[in-house]
């Protein structure tokens, strides 16, 4: 017997309200993508356990230190049995249980450090072999300092990201009053492709969630994006500081038009570049009259500490990392002295961070706690990544995540991409040995597809880019001066 109340076929998604309005709105773009937060009940339970250990081990030094030995024990455990990079180190060939927690860390310090590289040019090398591939989401990072790569993830890593962002929210004294009924996180994007999509989050109170990207392609009308995001006044924006600036620039559009709509007003925007510039930070805190809170996170490792509330750096912000901090040659830096952040542990069933060296320079402070109350260790003068823009020769600007793109169809291993300050663009790049196809005049015309016809762009390419000992291959850098410069 048919009976139409208990039909199923009905999708749930058609009858959530708020999700309804959120595709429907007059002012809402063309989403290309449908997504949930991907967590069944066992991996809500696996967040709301991380959520609660996170509370309780951020204030106790102590407690986190057992649980920081205990996680390593298992980590090399693992290691030993089952990542291929790690299982035929005489290092490793000892019973990690019968030592103690002190002999634990010695043996960390032992291991080879990881690389951006190696994960980029040899993942299977780094994901443990029992770990079922059902739940693989699969990352691609736009790398600003270095090349882009994959990056193998799971939805209860994922899911862990909200807890870290109410935290660093809640050390800053911001509760937000999350609800079914209203939007929650806009991730806010400016870039000429990425996917969007409305959801729900559970870890935060079922809320709404929107991802949307304010290239004006996308819309009905180019102050649409404002509008849209006005209307739904989600509590938290989240993007990089050129994506809000782009947006505070569209709302200042609609006021000149003479619209009197009100503003956008979040009660925090979280940006995930670091070491913002004042003039960027009090345009977008004149603007929405919010507060703006750093983060600095990796798709890699996920967030790893935000801007103290008093000014003082960056406090480390999961419980479940060891920090170390390394010279160019990797030997230890004295305590408090600068060198490049490196970072055990974390979530990531398919990566489980070993040493992993960020890129990314600074100095820890561990003296304690810091005069804005938080006990986790400080993270100082931070270089850390920043997004960059190119103005293109059509009066537009675009991410270096464009660039990345377009590169990407490419057998790159390495690249320099730079403005310069009369505008016009430079590129070297490295190809893989084994690539006969490309060439300087491919390159070229492929960048001015993005960059305009009348582009004038500098293309070389260089086998042995990289190869001298003067540091890195930075890929994206620019001497163009900025829209709000
Ligand atoms: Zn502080």
């Amino acid at each position: 017997m048919y009976d139409e109340s208990t039909a199923i076929d009905e999708p749930e998604k058609t009858k959530d309200k708020l999700l309804h309005e959120l595709k429907e709105s007059s002012h809402a773009p063309k989403f290309n993508y449908e997504a949930t937060d991907m967590l069944s009940n066992a991996g809500l339970e696996l967040v709301r356990k991380f959520q609660a250990e996170l509370k309780e081990l951020r204030l106790d030094k102590d407690l986190r230190g057992e649980f920081m030995c205990r996680k390593l024990r298992g980590l090399l455990t693992t290691a030993s049995r089952e990542i291929f990079n790690y299982m035929d180190l005489d290092e490793l060939k000892v019973d990690v249980n019968e030592l103690t927690d002190a002999e634990i860390m010695d043996l960390l310090h032992k291991l080879p450090f990881s690389k951006r590289e190696d994960l980029a040019q040899r993942p299977w090398k780094h994901i443990p072999i029992s770990e079922s591939f059902n739940d693989m989401i699969v990352y691609v990072t736009a790398g600003t300092t270095a090349e882009p790569m994959k990056v193998p993830s799971h939805p209860v890593t994922t899911g862990c990201y909200s807890p870290l962002l109410l935290e660093a929210l809640h050390q800053h004294g911001i509760h937000p009053e999350f609800s079914r009924d209203d939007v929650g996180i806009c991730l806010v994007c400016f870039q000429e492709k990425t996917v969007t999509f409305v959801t729900r989050l559970q870890m935060v109170h079922n809320s709404g969630f929107m991802k949307i990207n304010i290239k004006d392609s996308e819309w009905r009308d180019p102050l649409d994006p404002y509008r849209y995001i006005r209307q739904f006044q989600p509590r938290l924006l989240t993007g990089d500081p050129f994506s809000f600036s782009e947006l505070a620039h569209l709302g200042n559009l609609l006021e000149d038009a003479g619209d009197d709509g009100g503003r956008i007003q979040p009660e925090a925007m979280i940006t995930t570049a670091v070491a913002l510039k004042d003039g960027i930070r009090s345009y977008l805190t004149d603007h929405f009259d919010a507060k703006v809170i750093e983060l600095y996170s990796l798709t890699e490792t996920g967030p790893v500490a935000y801007s103290c509330r008093m000014g003082h750096g960056y406090h480390v912000l999961p419980h479940d990392i060891v920090l170390e901090v390394v010279d160019h040659d990797g030997n230890p830096v004295g305590a408090g002295d600068i060198g490049e952040i490196t970072i055990s542990g974390g979530r990531n069933p398919y990566f489980p961070l070993i040493r992993y060296r960020t890129g990314d320079w600074g100095r820890v402070d561990r003296s304690g706690t810091c005069e804005c109350g938080d006990p986790m260790p400080l993270i100082k003068d931070l270089e850390g990544r920043q997004p960059i823009l190119y103005h293109t020769c059509n009066g537009t600007w675009i991410n270096n995540r464009d660039i990345t793109a377009v590169l990407e169809q490419f057998p790159i291993t390495r690249f320099h991409f730079h403005q310069d300050g009369s505008g016009n663009f430079h590129l070297v790049a490295r190809l893989a040995s084994f690539d006969k196809m490309t060439t300087e005049e491919l390159l070229e015309s492929a960048l001015q597809n993005i960059l305009g016809n009348t582009a004038r762009i500098d293309v070389k390419i260089d086998p042995k880019l990289g190869d001298s000992n003067r540091g890195k291959v930075i890929p994206f850098s620019t001497e163009y001066p900025l829209f709000y410069e």
